[in-house]
């Protein structure tokens, strides 16, 4: 009843930033000049869904809410169960004095991967492969269509780091080690968030409407040169490798309209990116004219010493003062508001610098509605895993597909294969794995392994949909080379690749493919004719079996449509991918990017064989 009754009180009076007519800037000056410290730091926070509730939110005027490495509420959460969970904390944020929304983010980085039943996409080396940036847009827009099905308007992507060594955890989250490849796929911005209009200032965030959501360019800047592609540490190149390597990206995505930008854990020559005030104000802010907010990583003020977290007040002062607008918190909020209003109480930090986080952060909620419709409905729900979305996958994968190799046999290449045959081996732990398809930040943020996790189709599942009625196809996971040289198979398909993982975990000095992997190759190329299809996040030791191998596919990470896979293996489409990166002969080699003088790859950056749709039944 008391809530009723002030937001009657409140409705009497004219507020200016609540009548969507009046223009941006006079909404966001309006709510400002409205706004105590106190509520002005709130905004600045983004806390973990696992400590955030209603009363949370409201009591410190908490600004967003996260769901950390995709954190998901339950297993096989619904749509209409998260949509739940983010109204319930709206509604926290709704009934505080002013009723700012909070904007609630989420890691969607290849489809929806969090949710139970979405659309799962190709990683983005996979999209790199396609060099289909119209393709990758239309990725975008279903991407926002599932992530707003389940109540989300804001994602974590595109990651458009540059990787240049493939012993990088993250690899596959770039697009290729080529910066212009990664500057045309920033068109995934305009897919997430709406075409901006052409009369639009440039550097002003852009999101058109309920179907769309904010997209944040990450990890700014440098995330994919460090030393030896260890994650999150030092990228060490002169300022016009920074500049003509990492940064055009940048730029690109925020023509485009970017809303925000994620500051990269990594250092550039030895200073941390959270606390470099030069590239973030400087030239983020200043030069690029970037209007949207920067929002720190997972905890990454806190990381600006040694050990993280040592001094935090001063970690506070460093990353605000950088240009930080929100800060990835994500527990100890209350340490870090009590921090931050101290800072600026003291005159360590003016409140102009407050001013210009906030004015971002609302800039962002204004311009994409959140202030006209916080609240999801659940108009959209039947947006997930919808079957036009499934086919949008199944098209990528199927353009994603890298041809490496296509020996000979019966004097004509090997693929694509004939559907009619007698028997066919399929074998590899990577065959009917749908968690291994889909590698990390899938229901979990390290991926999974095994078939219960979504709904999705396995390679093995595609093979045998597509085969011909009378074709007998065989899956044995590992088996002996006696086993495979007894029966009579006209031919195998050896699926084998990496385990899921992501960040960190990823990180890999010698990029093997893991046991049975290589002995099933031998075990079953050494008995019979062979395509190998490799699954992995990045090129992986390959060139020790080459010469057993018939045929080489590399098929990256490519989601839940593994039919997209038998499409191309049985020649209902051609061969057309493009190595998105360099594939090496052997580590030793590493880094050796396209370009180097030293350059002696396996396959070249840009290789790809090609092969035509077999018309012929
Ligand atoms: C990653 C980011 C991610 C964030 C939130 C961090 O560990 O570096 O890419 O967006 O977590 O999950």
């Amino acid at each position: 009843l008391l809530l009723n009754c002030c937001i009657v009180l409140a409705d009497a009076e004219y507020l200016k930033y609540k009548d969507p007519k009046q223009p941006l800037n006079v909404r966001i000056k309006d709510l400002l000049s409205r706004m105590t410290l106190e509520e002005k730091i709130g905004q600045m926070v983004q806390i973990d869904r696992t400590v955030a509730s209603s009363s949370v939110i409201n009591k410190y005027f908490i600004g967003s809410v996260l769901s950390g490495g995709g954190s998901v509420p339950k297993k096989q959460a619904s749509a209409e169960d998260w949509i739940n969970m983010v109204n319930d904390f709206q509604k926290g944020a709704l009934s505080t004095r002013l009723g700012i929304p909070i904007i609630y983010g989420i890691d969607a980085v290849h489809g929806h991967g969090n949710v139970y039943k979405a659309t799962i996409f190709p990683h983005n080396i996979g999209m790199g492969a396609t060099r289909d940036p119209e393709l990758v847009k239309k990725i975008g827009e279903a991407t926002a269509l599932e992530v707003r099905a389940t109540g989300i308007p804001y994602v974590f992507a595109p990651c458009i780091a540059v990787c240049r060594d493939p012993r990088w955890g993250r690899c596959y989250e770039s697009y290729s080690e080529d910066h212009s490849v990664v500057q045309s796929m920033t068109e995934i911005i305009p897919g997430l968030q709406g075409e901006i209009p052409a009369n639009s200032r440039k550097g002003v965030p852009f999101v058109a409407g309920k179907k769309n959501v904010a997209a944040c360019a990450k990890h700014y800047v440098g995330d994919g040169g460090t030393t030896k592609g260890i994650n999150e540490n030092n990228t060490v190149i002169d300022r016009h490798g920074l500049l003509s390597i990492h940064m055009p990206a940048y730029y690109n995505s925020i023509i485009k309209g970017v809303s925000t930008v994620m500051i990269s854990f990594s250092s550039w020559n030895g200073v941390k990116m959270h606390a470099n005030r030069e590239l973030v104000t400087g030239f983020l802010k200043n030069t690029l004219r970037f209007r949207g907010f920067v929002i720190s990583d997972w905890q990454g003020i806190d990381r600006i010493t040694s050990p993280p977290h040592a001094n935090y007040t001063y970690s506070i002062l460093t990353g605000i003062t950088t240009g930080i607008d929100m800060i990835m918190v994500p527990y100890n909020y209350t340490e870090f508001i009590d921090g931050l209003t101290s800072l600026v109480k003291e005159s360590f930090i003016p409140m102009s610098r407050i001013d210009d986080a906030v004015r971002r952060i609302l800039r962002v909620k204004f311009m994409m509605g959140l202030f006209e419709n916080p609240l999801a409905d659940y108009s959209l729900v039947n947006q997930l895993g919808k079957q036009e979305h499934r086919e949008l996958a199944r098209e990528a994968v199927r353009r994603s597909l890298v041809l490496l190799k296509n020996g000979q046999y019966a004097h004509k290449p090997l693929l694509p294969l004939p559907k009619k045959a007698s028997k066919i081996l399929v074998a590899g732990t990577h065959a009917d794995n749908l968690g291994y398809q889909c590698g990390g930040w899938t229901i979990e943020w390290q991926g999974l392994s095994g078939n219960n996790l979504t709904s999705g189709t396995t390679i093995l599942s595609a093979i045998k949909n597509t085969v011909d009625k009378n074709t007998e196809v065989v899956y044995k996971e590992n088996p002996d080379s006696d086993y495979v040289k007894s029966n009579d198979f006209s031919y195998a398909i050896v699926v084998v690749g990496e385990h899921s993982y992501a960040e960190t975990f990823g990180d890999s000095l010698n990029l093997t493919i893991p046991d049975p992997g290589p002995q099933t190759i031998k075990n079953v190329c050494g008995g019979v004719k062979c395509v190998v299809v490799v699954i992995s996040g990045r090129p992986v030791v390959i060139q020790p079996y080459l010469e057993t191998i018939d045929a080489l596919v590399a098929a990256w990470l490519p989601g839940t449509e593994g039919q997209g896979v038998a499409d191309v293996l049985f020649g209902d489409y051609g061969f057309s991918g493009k190595l998105p990166r360099t594939w090496f002969k052997s580590v030793d080699q590493l880094p050796m990017n396209v370009g180097d003088s030293h350059y002696d790859p396996l396959f070249p950056f840009g290789f790809g064989l090609t092969t035509e749709p077999d018309k012929v039944e």
